[in-house]
């Protein structure tokens, strides 16, 4: 039965920037996890036009938000609007959780911890040894570098469709201490990469609902995965998505990407609430429900 929320004079504020924002799963889970919690806070999708970044995070500072998560397409257009951007942030370039912290606004990026957590929790592995290869050179790609990189691949291999935007991913990390923690490959060079993955991440929208048929591989390059490899799409929906399916066949470990949305949230809220517990479990569940995704299937 769903607890009945009293909204007050009282009421803190949290809330997902972005644009548009009307899809993001975010409201449901947060307002989930507050309620558990029994705290009176509310968090809402606030659709901000890109032009208008600056004038609502002003706005946000005079009504006392407590904090904001960021999504498309303001991950990187927010950094020039913060006080203070914390390591991991400045080193991908993108931040997706903004607290207030002694009247200034603080950026970070809790989408590494996300990517992370369900390999470290699932799979305890000597990560030193092992070969990564993302497919993808977008926004969220760059969090997989990172959280590759923090895990002490011996190796991480970015592949991209698109030699300029490959080159421009490069560049983008020349001043960060991670920009010579990678390669970057052509989409060609994936028969050569593969049969060397023990982690293939896919990074692309490809599969994603309504187009599931879709996978960025075909069964041909799938084939030659290693058995025992892991296969990890950020995508959620479906579930699994015919990239896993294809991994799943080749006796590949899949991971979906419903874990990473979940331990993303759960490590903003942590910030935002100064508490090292939040109801990870009933984030979850939340967000299964409101899917209508079962465990598995
Ligand atoms: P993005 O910035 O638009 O990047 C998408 C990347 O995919 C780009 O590098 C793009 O290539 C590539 N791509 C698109 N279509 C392709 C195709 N047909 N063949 C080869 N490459 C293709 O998007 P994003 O923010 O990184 O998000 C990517 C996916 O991750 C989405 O499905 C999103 O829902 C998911 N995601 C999940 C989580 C989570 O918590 N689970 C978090 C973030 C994102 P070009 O550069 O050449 O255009």
């Amino acid at each position: 039965m769903t607890k009945e929320r009293l909204i007050t004079g009282k009421t803190k504020l949290l809330g997902v920037i972005g644009h548009p924002v009307e899809h993001s799963l975010s409201p449901v889970m947060h307002n989930v996890a507050l309620a558990e919690l029994g705290l009176d806070y509310v968090y809402l999708p606030f659709p901000i036009e890109p032009q208008n970044l600056e004038t609502a995070i002003a706005g946000f500072a005079a009504v006392g938000v407590v904090g904001f998560s960021i999504t498309i397409p303001h991950k990187q257009a927010i950094l020039p609007f913060l006080s203070e951007i914390t390591p991991v942030a400045q080193a991908i370039g993108a931040v997706n959780t903004v607290s207030r912290q002694n009247h200034q606004w603080v950026g970070t990026n809790t989408d590494v911890e996300g990517f992370i957590a369900p390999l470290q929790t699932t799979y305890h592995q000597d990560w030193g040894q092992k070969v990564a290869v993302i497919l993808g050179n977008g926004g969220a790609a760059r969090a997989v570098v990172a959280g590759c990189t923090q895990l002490g691949f011996a190796e991480i291999h970015v592949v991209g469709r698109n030699v300029q935007k490959l080159q421009e991913f490069r560049h983008s990390w020349d001043n960060s201490p991670l920009s010579d923690k990678f390669q970057v490959h052509q989409w060609q060079e994936l028969p050569n990469l593969i049969p060397q993955a023990d982690l293939l991440v896919n990074t692309t929208p490809i599969g994603m609902y309504p187009k599931v048929e879709y996978s960025p591989l075909s069964a041909e390059e799938m084939a030659h995965l290693p058995s025992g490899a892991i296969a990890y799409d950020l995508i959620y929906i479906p579930k699994p998505t015919q990239f896993l399916q294809q991994a799943e066949k080749q006796g590949a470990i899949a991971i979906d990407g419903l874990e990473m949305l979940v331990q993303q949230g759960a490590a903003a809220l942590k910030i935002w609430l100064h508490q090292e517990k939040v109801p990870v479990d009933a984030m979850r569940q939340a967000l299964q429900n409101h899917l209508g995704i079962g465990e598995r299937g």
